[in-house]
């Protein structure tokens, strides 16, 4: 961990970063042609963009520079990330929650909804149906109460990674949760959680007055702000940043996201290591104002964009999204969803096909299940892949850009995604996404040059074939 700047450190209430009135005026900048290739250019070089080179390519909207920068996110995409997507499932834990978030269904004002948080048979009965589908990698989603403290969530970790069945076990747990103090992402950290993810919601500071009111916890704007910061002073060196697109100008959100992950870079040594963009969603009990919601054009251009802006941080596009939008984002920029998801609380087995929204946080826009959307993925060319080996190998934060910068994640990458698809297409696929699996898996092999690499990649599936698990580098 770089050393913290002693200035940093010393204002550790926290530092308000978001300049409105720089950002405002940067989205008043007139598109410029020229100006755009020069940086499409530089994110092809994977060179992170500065704010200024994001609102410019913000700027651009003439259908040709759109399509270019489309054009340029999916090479960046291809040279980065390969074809691999990484797959993971949200938990919900507990929707107590003593916020009133103007936008979510779990707001303390909100008495329709259920309340509830699973115990640990609850819990116990929840992985066992992710694991019995074939999932690895799980976040937990706790709503903002003194009863999820970091001592609970921990607790929580270690009972998730406790659970096995047969072949089925959890080997990432990340945390979507309230921001912390110090002690309490220590006490996370311990029980080897993978990454804290925390939302600004919106950056823009009278609209987060606005839609989080003052007398809670998140109405405290630095506090929330900040919290990341704090977790990475806590060793909790992987973390997850996002926006609630929606709230308010998707393109002030964006310019404030690829601020905030300059801002962490500078400070820690590293960015992010994701950043999510859910879009508003219908909500029970919830009035949309729909003012800034985001169409779809623009939902793409800004993943887009946040491609070329961050080429090393890994980008989230969750099931609030319908399956064509997410297959066209995962074109120019995804490089992570959730499959098969549920987020009512017990959803994974109590809640049939049909959404219970009075049960849920937000309504869902895709409800595939895990084997349809990893068939749709491999048809599409993609490799699904459920790796967890950086981090519990220790490459996280800085040391995982060691590798990522460099290239030589790809070395790694795509032989570990092939050897977790191998395994979920022995122990879970159906037989249509076993056949498309081999196929895929082949054409992957066919790809690397002849060699050491090649050879062990070959040793590990066979080994899986012949039932082992679990093989990684
Ligand atoms: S968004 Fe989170 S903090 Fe706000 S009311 Fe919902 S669960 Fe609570």
């Amino acid at each position: 961990m770089t050393l913290l700047s002693e200035k940093y450190r010393l204002s550790r209430s926290g530092v308000d970063f978001i300049d409105e009135a720089q950002l405002h005026g940067l989205l008043e900048s007139p598109a410029d042609a020229g100006k755009v290739r020069e940086i499409i250019a530089k994110s092809m070089a994977k060179r992170p963009l500065a704010v200024e080179e994001t609102a410019a390519l913000l700027a651009a909207t003439a259908p040709e520079q759109i399509e270019e920068i489309f054009a340029a996110a999916r090479q960046l995409k291809r040279d980065v990330y390969g074809n691999r997507i990484v797959l993971f499932a949200p938990l919900y834990i507990g929707n107590e929650c003593t916020n009133d978030c103007h936008y979510c269904a779990f707001r303390r004002s909100n008495r329709e909804q259920i309340r509830r948080t699973l115990d640990e048979e609850d819990i116990r009965r929840q992985v066992l149906a992710l694991e019995g589908k074939g999932h690895k990698r799980l976040i937990l989603v706790f709503g903002e109460h003194p009863d999820y403290d970091a001592r609970f969530m921990a607790e929580c970790v270690r009972h998730v990674y406790s659970i096995h069945s047969g072949r089925g076990e959890i080997r990432r747990v990340n945390l979507n949760a309230a921001p912390l103090d110090h002690e309490g992402y220590a006490t996370v950290k311990a029980a080897n959680i993978g990454t804290y993810q925390i939302f600004q919601e919106t950056y823009h500071h009278e609209t987060y007055r606005k839609v989080h009111p003052p007398n809670t916890r998140k109405g405290d704007y630095l506090w929330r702000l900040d919290g990341v910061a704090r977790a990475m002073e806590a060793e909790c060196d992987d973390v997850g940043i996002g926006a609630l697109f929606g709230l308010y100008d998707w393109r002030f959100e964006v310019l404030s996201l690829v601020t905030h992950a300059l801002h962490l870079q500078k400070h820690y040594g590293v960015g992010p290591h994701t950043i999510s963009f859910p879009r508003l969603r219908p909500a029970q009990g919830v009035h949309l104002d729909e003012t800034y919601l985001v169409s779809d054009d623009d939902f793409k251009r800004l993943v887009a964009i946040l491609r070329l802006s961050a080429p090393y941080t890994g980008l989230i596009c969750t099931a609030r999204e319908p399956p064509q939008l997410r297959r066209e984002v995962m074109a120019f920029g995804v490089s992570q969803i959730d499959a098969g998801s549920r987020v009512e609380l017990g959803g994974y087995t109590e809640a049939g096909d049909a959404q219970v929204v009075e049960r849920e946080q937000f309504e869902l826009g895709d409800i595939r299940s895990l084997d349809e959307t990893m068939r749709e993925l491999l048809v599409d060319g993609y490799i699904p892949s459920f790796c967890t080996s950086c981090y519990r190998l220790g490459r996280t934060g800085e040391q995982f850009m060691e590798f990522a910068i460099p290239g030589f994640i790809q070395n790694l990458c795509t032989p570990n995604a092939l050897t977790t698809l191998m395994e979920y297409l022995i122990d879970y696929a159906s037989p249509e996404t076993r056949a498309a699996g081999e196929r895929a898996i082949e054409i992957e092999i066919g790809k690397l040059p002849d060699g050491a690499r090649k050879q062990q990649l070959l040793d590990r599936l066979n080994r899986i074939r012949n039932g082992e698990r679990d093989l990684y580098v």
